[in-house]
């Protein structure tokens, strides 16, 4: 309890006029900068007019922030001291602050970010020969509770607002050498991306634009759970996107326990939303199924599984689970995930099993985040 309530009852029924002016004893915080990436062109265009600037300087500001690995307003040479000084004072650089930095062995990066509001998401850098992939988050927190996903287990906070959707990328193409360009996007971090629709979408006009990152859409892949009606959105959207849809399950009964979500739509539905998908955008539609030992990876599934796909241009992804402590469930070994595949192939249903990256650092997707949100928890407690 502060000083100030500890005043007898009555003692505060005085009017405000009566109260002495006392020099503030708590200096009051300086108001959080915006993010310039989270500033309208016409608020900066606006903002720039203010200060006699000319309009073109939006643009080069822009080209600095997003295709120049710099990490402050005073690296933007061609500007003169007096803007930079002038934009560091009116606009935070960025809105995400790097709390944990891991490199594994086959050199994927992932980072834990910290948002304005002292909220956490995840990203991930994966390398590949010629390839190089960003997987970025779309809310804070999940609310699609599946079972095997550390995401889910503290719920869903709010969603990402389309510049810290898209600034994840920006702050893994810092990470990048100088010879290295970002050809892949996919949004299957933390949070159901279809769920945080309209901000998703700006952030993926703003990755393919020219004065983004330019990249085709075909290069960027949506993951989701499977919500039909926004699945049908997705598809209209006049891009060619790439859809994964997260399955798990050849069945409703199994879905719904691996997949709470799952109960109020049923498979049927949200596989023929991705048959419209696919109609309508010609993609092709890709399944993803985490095996999980002795739950969904059995003989029977694959057969279950390649009837329910049965004649459909898509590809099944396996994935091993990846295992979190604070969950019982495990990965099946290295035998019974190609039998999977292989009978789920002999059955002409192309499948490929997912290459782990970063095996070493805490990568299933939510658990930087979950073993920091604990970590905070008990440093509060004590
Ligand atoms: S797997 Fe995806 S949809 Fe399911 S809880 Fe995790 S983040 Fe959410």
């Amino acid at each position: 309890m502060s000083e100030f309530c500890k005043a007898p009852p009555g003692s505060l029924a005085v009017s405000s006029e009566s109260l002495p002016i006392l020099p503030t004893a708590v200096p009051v915080p300086a108001q959080p900068l915006r993010a310039l990436l989270d500033t309208a062109e016409s608020e900066l265009l606006a903002w720039l007019a203010t200060i006699g600037e000319k309009k073109f300087r939006a643009g080069q500001i822009r080209r600095w922030m997003i295709s120049r690995r710099i990490q402050a307003f005073d690296q933007m040479t061609d500007l003169s001291a007096v803007l930079r000084q002038q934009l560091t004072e009116h606009f935070s650089f960025s809105s995400l602050q790097t709390v944990r930095h891991q490199v594994a062995a086959d050199r994927t990066e992932k980072l834990l970010l910290r948002l304005h509001d002292g909220e956490l998401v995840e990203c991930v850098l994966m390398r590949d020969p010629g390839r190089r992939t960003v997987c970025v988050s779309t809310q804070v927190g999940c609310a699609m509770g599946c079972v095997f996903c550390a995401s889910g287990l503290l719920g869903v906070k709010r969603d990402l607002t389309a510049a810290e959707i898209f600034e994840q990328v920006l702050v893994l193409h810092r990470l990048m050498e100088d010879d290295e360009k970002i050809t892949n996007v996919v949004v299957m971090g933390i949070g159901e991306p279809l769920a945080n629709y309209r901000n998703l979408m700006q952030a993926l006009d703003m990755l393919c634009s020219d004065d983004g990152f330019g990249l085709g859409a075909r290069r960027i892949t949506v993951s989701t759970v499977g919500l039909p009606m926004q699945i049908r959105e997705f598809a209209r959207c006049g891009r060619q996107f790439n859809l994964a849809v997260s399955l798990h399950a050849p069945n409703d009964e199994l879905r719904t326990q691996i997949v709470p979500v799952n109960k109020g739509t049923g498979l049927q539905e949200i596989i023929a939303a991705a048959d419209d998908y696919f109609e309508i955008t010609g993609r092709r539609v890709s399944y993803e199924y985490v095996l999980l030992a002795g739950v969904n990876d059995q003989p029977h599934h694959a057969e279950e599984l390649s009837r329910l796909l049965r004649g459909r241009n898509c590809h099944v992804n396996l994935i091993p689970m990846n295992g979190v402590t604070e969950l019982v469930m495990t990965a099946p070994g290295e035998p019974r995930t190609h039998q999977f595949c292989e009978l789920l192939k002999d059955r002409g249903i192309p499948a490929t099993v997912r290459k782990r990256k970063g095996a070493d650092i805490d990568a299933a997707c939510g658990q930087l985040r979950l073993n920091r949100t604990a970590t905070d928890a008990a440093s509060k407690d004590e």
